[in-house]
C-alpha cells in the first residue's frame, strides 16, 4: 500500500507543501492552497516568471510596497526586474526605518494602493510589510506576492495578520500570497536581531506543541500528530543548525526560513494556531500590548517569544519536577543555552519589563486567549501564584 500523505509530509519539504490536500490520521481534511514557495540563493530573480500568472490583461499593474531598507536590499532589484520585463509598476516606500503595523500605515497604503489600482501588489520586506501587504490586497481584492528580506517572523506562509489598533493587538485574516520568495543569500544578510528573532519564534514551539498536548490531554481538544511531528521535525533541524545560523551560512539560513514557512502552513493546514502558538506567545502578546497602551515601541516579535520560551521552559520543568505533568519538554536551561548562543536576548530586564510588569503577566496571560494552556493548567491547579513568584525571584531578586 502506498504511503499516506500524512506520513509523507514528514519527508517533506514545505516548498513542496504549497498545494495539498489530504485525508489525515486526526480525522480531518488538511488543505493548503500558497501558490509557490521558493527558498533558495537567488529566488528573487524568479519575480518575472512568478507574477506572470497574474499580469496576463494589457493594462495590469503592478503595485511594489518597501520600505526604506528592503528598497535597498532587494526593492530596487524587483522594481528593475519587472520594469525590464515590460510591466507597468508603481511603487511605495515608507521613509520609516521602523515601520508599525497600525492603523495610520495602513490607511497611508490603502491610498497609495487605490491610486494605482494594482492587478498584483508585490511586497518586499519581511514582518510588517509582508502583514500590511496582506491585509491590503485582500481588502482590495488583489492577489500579493512577498519577496522576504528577513528570516525574522513566521507569518510569510500565513494567513493572518497581527495589527495594532484600538489600544490592542488584533489579529485579521486576510489570504495567503500567491508566491513565497525567500534568497538565501539576502536572508543571511539580516540584521542580527531579526534573525535571533526568527530563531525565537522557531524555539517557541517546543513549549506550543507541548501545550497543544497539554490541552488534549485535560480537555480532549482535537490534536494532529503529524501535523505536531512535522512542525518538531523542522524545529529540530533548525537547532541542528544554530552553528551554520551563526556563522549565516545560507543552508542554515534555508532550514530556518523553512521552519518559519512551515510554522504559517501547519496552521493553514491544522486549522488552528496550535502548531506555532502557545503560552510562549501569550506572554509575549500581553508584553506587546503593556508596551502598546503606554505608548511604548515593542520589540521584535520573536525576540520576546524566545525570552517567554526560557520562561515557560521553567514553568514545565517545575511542574514536572512537581509531579503534575510528564512531558519531555527542553529545560530551561537548555532552552536558554541555544537563545545564548545565537545572541538573543535573554531577560524580561533586557525588554526594559519591570518586575510588577513581568508577574502581572504572568498571572493574567491565560486570559488572553480562551485557549488552553500550561498557565491555565497551573491556574485550575492552583499553582499558577506559588510558580510566578519564584519565576518572578529567579529574575529579579
Ligand atoms: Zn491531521
Ligand atoms: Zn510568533
Amino acid at each position: 500500500m502506498d504511503t499516506p500523505m500524512y506520513e509523507k509530509i514528514l519527508q517533506m519539504s514545505p516548498c513542496e507543501l504549497t498545494n495539498v490536500s489530504y485525508e489525515c490520521s486526526c480525522g480531518r481534511t488538511h488543505s493548503i492552497r500558497i501558490g509557490e514557495l521558493i527558498i533558495e540563493r537567488g529566488a528573487a530573480n524568479q519575480i518575472v516568471r512568478v507574477s506572470e500568472p497574474f499580469l496576463k490583461s494589457k493594462d495590469a499593474r503592478v503595485f511594489l510596497v518597501m520600505d526604506c531598507n528592503t528598497r535597498r536590499v532587494l526593492g530596487e532589484k524587483v522594481e528593475g526586474l519587472m520594469k525590464s520585463a515590460g510591466y507597468n509598476v508603481g511603487c511605495y516606500t515608507f521613509p520609516d526605518h521602523h515601520l508599525v503595523p497600525n492603523a495610520a500605515t495602513l490607511g497611508t497604503l490603502l491610498i497609495e494602493a487605490s491610486e494605482v489600482r494594482p492587478t498584483l501588489m508585490i511586497a518586499v520586506g519581511s514582518g510588517t510589510i509582508n502583514d500590511i501587504t496582506r491585509y491590503i490586497s485582500h481588502r482590495i481584492g488583489v492577489p500579493y506576492i512577498i519577496v522576504g528580506t528577513a528570516p525574522s517572523m513566521d507569518g510569510y506562509a500565513g494567513d493572518s495578520s497581527p495589527i495594532v489598533c484600538r489600544n490592542n493587538k488584533e489579529t485579521f485574516y486576510g489570504h495567503y500570497a500567491s508566491a513565497i520568495l525567500l534568497d538565501t543569500e539576502i536572508l543571511a544578510g539580516a540584521p542580527h536581531r531579526m534573525l535571533t528573532a526568527g530563531f525565537g519564534d522557531i524555539i517557541g514551539k517546543y513549549i506550543a506543541l507541548t501545550d497543544w498536548k497539554l490541552a488534549r490531554d485535560v480537555t480532549g481538544e482535537y490534536y494532529c500528530d503529524s501535523i505536531s511531528k512535522f512542525m518538531a521535525g523542522a524545529v529540530q533541524k533548525c537547532v541542528d543548525s544554530i552553528d551554520g545560523v551563526n556563522a549565516r551560512d545560507p543552508e542554515a539560513m534555508k532550514y530556518l526560513a523553512e521552519a518559519l514557512c512551515l510554522a504559517g502552513m501547519a496552521m493553514g493546514l491544522s486549522g488552528v494556531t496550535r502548531p506555532a502558538s502557545g503560552s510562549e506567545h501569550h506572554l509575549t502578546h500581553c508584553f506587546d500590548i503593556d508596551k502598546i497602551s503606554r505608548g511604548l515601541d515593542y520589540p521584535l516579535h520573536g525576540n520576546t517569544v524566545g525570552m517567554c520560551t526560557i520562561v515557560m521552559a521553567r514553568f514545565y520543568e517545575m511542574a514536572v519536577a512537581d509531579g503534575y505533568v510528564n512531558y519531555e519538554v527542553p529545560s530551561r536551561a537548555y532552552i536558554r543555552s541555544l537563545l545564548e548562543k545565537i545572541g538573543a536576548p535573554l531577560k524580561p530586564q533586557d525588554f526594559d519589563i519591570d518586575r510588577e510588569t513581568f508577574r502581572r503577566v504572568l498571572m493574567t496571560a491565560k486570559d488572553l486567549r480562551p485557549r488552553y494552556s500550561m498557565l491555565k493548567y497551573a491556574h485550575e491547579k492552583g499553582f499558577l501564584e506559588k510558580y510566578a513568584d519564584q519565576i518572578t525571584a529567579e529574575y529579579y531578586g
